[in-house]
Order: C-alpha cells, then structure tokens, then sequence
C-alpha cells in the first residue's frame, strides 16, 4: 500500500468539502490518505452526521480501511480497496445533505465495472449544500455529458430540521469520464422560478416568486408557487432556473424563520443577476464541484464567474492527489476560464 497522502483539513476554505473531495479522489484512484484537522474553520469542526455518513458511504463502496470513523472525529485514515458497484442505501438518520453523501461516491460509481441503485435519505434542500434541484437539473447532466448516464428521482423532499427526505439514483457508468470544453452557454432559452413551500403559509412562496419577478423584470408567469403536503416536516425553498442552450443553472434561497421572503428573494436575486451579467455557462457553485470530475477526466476547461473559497480550495486539495495543473485566468471582469490539464501520465479512472 502506498505512503497516504496527508491533507489538513484546515486548508482555504476548510469545511467538509476538503474531505469529501479527498474520498472522491481516493476511491478513484486507489490512492490511501490520511486527513487531520476535519472542519477546523467550522464552528462546530470534526465529523458531523453528514459527513459521517459520506465517510462511510465511501468506506462500503470502495471497501476501505478506515480509521477514525466516529462522531466528532478530526482525524481520519482512509484506504479504498476496490470499487463495488451495486445496490446501496445510506441514510443521514439527520436532516444533514444528502446530496453531498452522493457526490462523494458518484464519481468512483460512474466509472465502475456496473451498474449501480442508490437510495439516500436525510435532507434534500439545505443551506449550504447543493439543492436536489441543482444536483437533477445542473449537476447530473454536467457529469452526463463525460459518458455515464446518471438518473435521479426525488420521492420526498427533505428540509432542515425534521429531514425525512428520499432520492433514488441509477448509475450507468463508463470505463473512463472524458473531458468537457464548456466555455460558452450559448443563447437563454427559458428562465423561471419557483418556491416550494411545505406546511407553512402558502403566501411565503407567493411573496418570493413576485420579488424574483420583480427583481429580475420578469413576467409574473415565470414564477409558479407549488404545495409539498408529503414533506415530514416544514420548509420553504426559492428556485431560479435559466436554462441555456448548454447548460441549465440552479440558484437557490432557503426560506429561514424569522426573516422576510422578499428578503430571501433579494439574495437569490442577486445570484442570478451575477451569472447573467457575466455571460458565462457555468455559476460559481457548479464551479467547485465539476473541478474533481475534471481532474480525473484528465482535463478540461469551462468559464465561471470569480473562483470561490470552494473552487480555490478544492484545487489545492485536487493538486495533492492527481498530477494535474489547474490554472485559473480571468478574462474581463467577473469572467473567469477554468483550465485542467494532465501534468503527466497518472492512472484517473483506475478501478480494481
Ligand atoms: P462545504 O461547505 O465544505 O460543506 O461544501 C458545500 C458544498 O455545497 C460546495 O460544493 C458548494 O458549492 C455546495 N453548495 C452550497 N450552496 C449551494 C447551492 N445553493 N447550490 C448548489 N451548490 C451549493
């Protein structure tokens, strides 16, 4: 077994994406890493449920060694064996992401020797992480485009706190992910918005959509406002859609008690008015989450708006596992290319 890599949880942005890119890298390339100092720029740092189960989720997947696994852990040891596709269920048991927890092991299930049937339980739509909206209308079809066929169906929503929610994904994989060019996204074919609003006064969503409306000059028919009588528990969620020629964008606000819906609208307002203005295909979350797709892809390029802490960080954390160079050039701006490339030769994609 090889030397593992060691990474400081610590690191730019450090919460639980350095140790979930870290698992996704891992588990593609057989490589073992060590991480110290989990979440440490969290308030509450170490393992949370959510990353617990992602963490375990990839132990199952790639039969891993693994030290660590506890609640609260700031330290962790991870050594993939070999990738086992198949039929898995992992469950938060929290409203913690469970978007997230599929994103760890998509990667390494997209380029397995099978097929493979997920079920994910815990939160669907939460702050902080990718939507399920985002993950079927933005996320899926990116990693689509480099050869796997990935579909996802929500059965339930899941909002913070009462969780509860369920999705279930099927993989088709490819022997290898094959780089995508994405620099342009071509001309907007359709823009809408919706607000989800579950066992909470419907006039919430309705107050969002028309300060998205208004907002963005739209016409009030771009808004629809939708009842989720078979959420457990109460949530509110604002969604922004701009589908382009190549590529459809999620923008996302979270309804919070306490704080106004036309409050809510602004920030995602705001979001959207950015991407627009830029021109370019790809929003800054998507941004940091196709970077590890890349990487194994052994290239690739796209343009975004300014590198988040996220994307920064992720590159660090990429840089230490694959031999690739991914340099980061502004164009005007808040235009940005992004541009992976091979250094040297290295085994992306190995499965045993
Ligand atoms: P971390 O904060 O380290 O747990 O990472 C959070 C991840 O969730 C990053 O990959 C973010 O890009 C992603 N994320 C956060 N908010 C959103 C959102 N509204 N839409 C899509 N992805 C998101």
């Amino acid at each position: 077994m090889d030397e593992p890599i060691t990474i400081d949880g610590s690191m730019g942005e450090g919460g639980g994406q350095v140790l979930r890119t870290s698992l996704v890298l891992s588990m593609s390339t057989g490589k073992p890493f060590r991480i110290v100092n989990i979440r440490a720029r969290r308030k509450h740092g170490g393992l949370l449920r959510q990353h617990l189960t992602a963490l375990n989720a990839a132990a199952e997947v790639s039969r891993a060694r693994v030290d660590g696994a506890v609640p609260g852990s700031v330290e962790v040891t991870f050594e993939p064996r070999n990738v086992l596709p198949g039929s898995y269920r992992f469950s938060v048991g929290t409203a913690g992401s469970a978007t997230l927890v599929l994103q760890t092991v998509l990667p390494a299930l997209a380029t397995a020797s099978a097929k493979s049937r997920l079920v994910l339980e815990g939160g669907t739509h939460n702050p902080w992480a990718p939507p399920f909206d985002f993950l079927e209308r933005t996320f899926i079809p990116f990693l689509k485009r480099m050869g796997p066929d990935v579909s996802c169906q929500l059965e339930r929503p899941g909002f913070y706190p009462a969780g509860g929610g369920r999705f279930i994904v099927e993989v088709s994989p490819v022997a290898m992910l094959s780089r995508v060019s994405l620099l342009d996204r071509g001309a907007i074919r359709r823009s809408g918005c919706r607000a989800v609003v579950a066992h909470l006064d419907m006039n919430i969503g309705h107050r969002e959509v028309g300060a998205v409306c208004r907002g963005l000059a739209w016409s009030p028919n771009c808004g629809e406002v939708t009842a989720c009588p078979e959420s457990t528990g109460p949530g509110n969620v604002l969604i922004v859609a701009i589908e382009s020629e190549h590529i459809t964008e999620i923008f996302t606000g979270f309804g919070v008690r306490g704080v106004p819906a036309e409050r809510v609208a602004a920030g995602t307002v705001e979001e959207v008015r950015r991407y627009l203005a830029a021109g370019v295909p790809v929003g800054m979350h998507l941004a940091d989450q196709i970077l590890p797709l890349l990487a194994l892809a052994g290239g690739g390029s796209f343009r975004t708006v300014a590198p988040s802490p996220h994307t920064i960080t992720n590159i660090d954390v990429i840089e230490r596992f694959l031999d690739v160079r991914i340099e980061c050039k502004r164009v005007a701006d808040d235009i940005w290319e992004i541009t992976v490339e091979r250094a040297h030769g290295f085994d992306s994609g190995a499965q045993g």
